[in-house]
């Protein structure tokens, strides 16, 4: 038996034996974290009167080892998220067979885009129609699957508040998801938030939701496929899901706290 942790798939039934001591509390501390997350998710999809499964898990996995995306799939999360083509990519490479859906999630410098389109299933960041364009191109000259595309919101760029997190103000936000759904190779998926720490909103996360749940509302009805409604993170999580988020990003609640330069 060998310990090739990158075929983990949910189910092996000889995986944990063959784990190292070191990778087996991992593993355990990490399905525990992962019970912890997904009881919150449970309670606030019962508390909202959503389905458990309206809501999907992403695990940020930013920072840490590809070890414990393996672990983590073999635990059975089937979605992973990164915000760093640098860290992303050889990760991606080392967990290829693995069945994981991968979301993009971080600013996207153009000259990444090829790197990131070889792995990525979505890309959660789209916040320009440069960035659109060279996502498009990046696909055609791939041949794979059409690319996944969520606008993201830049709730802190409210009626000209200005500078602050990356994202489209709120008034933008059509005219780049009509232009995504317009482009060859991509498809348009839907509206990422993080919750903003200026302007009106900061620090009322479930305001801030809402407001994504409008902008996603009137996304939809220009573009009725695009469904997805990425927000919440750790802290925040059961007010997304209260305001109708489909997907969370939760990072540090199941991998722990990130050193200060992640
Ligand atoms: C890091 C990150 C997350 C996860 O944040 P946690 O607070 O660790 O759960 C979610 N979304 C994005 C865009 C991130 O960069």
């Amino acid at each position: 038996m060998t310990n090739d942790i990158y075929d983990a798939f949910p189910g092996r039934p000889d995986f944990s034996a063959a784990l190292t001591d070191g990778q087996l509390a991992r593993y355990e501390q990490l399905g525990t974290n992962l019970e912890v997350v997904e009881r919150r998710i449970a309670d606030a999809c019962a508390a909202a009167g959503r389905p458990r499964d309206a809501v999907q898990l992403v695990v940020v996995t930013k920072t840490y080892p590809a070890e414990d995306t393996a672990l983590l799939a073999a635990l059975g999360v089937t979605d992973v998220a990164e915000n760093r083509d640098q860290d992303a990519a050889p990760k991606a490479e080392q967990c290829s067979r693995l069945p994981l859906t991968w979301h993009f999630v971080g600013q996207l410098q153009t000259n990444k885009v090829r790197s990131v389109v070889s792995y990525a299933d979505l890309v959660h960041s789209v916040d320009r129609a440069r960035l659109v364009e060279s996502l498009s191109a990046a696909v055609l000259k791939s041949e794979r699957a059409p690319l996944g595309c969520l606008v993201q919101v830049a709730l802190d760029k409210e009626a000209g508040e200005g500078e602050g997190r990356a994202g489209v103000a709120p008034e933008d936000v059509l005219a780049l998801a009509d232009r995504i759904a317009d482009t060859p190779g991509l498809q348009l998926a839907g509206v990422m938030t993080v919750a903003p720490l200026v302007g009106p909103l900061a620090g009322d996360p479930a305001r801030a939701f809402d407001r994504l749940a409008e902008i996603a509302t009137a996304v939809r009805a220009a573009h009725p496929a695009a469904t997805m409604v990425s927000a919440g993170m750790s802290g925040d999580l059961e007010q997304a899901v209260a305001a109708g988020a489909t997907h969370v990003r939760v990072g540090t609640a199941v991998l722990g706290v990130r050193s200060p330069l992640g």
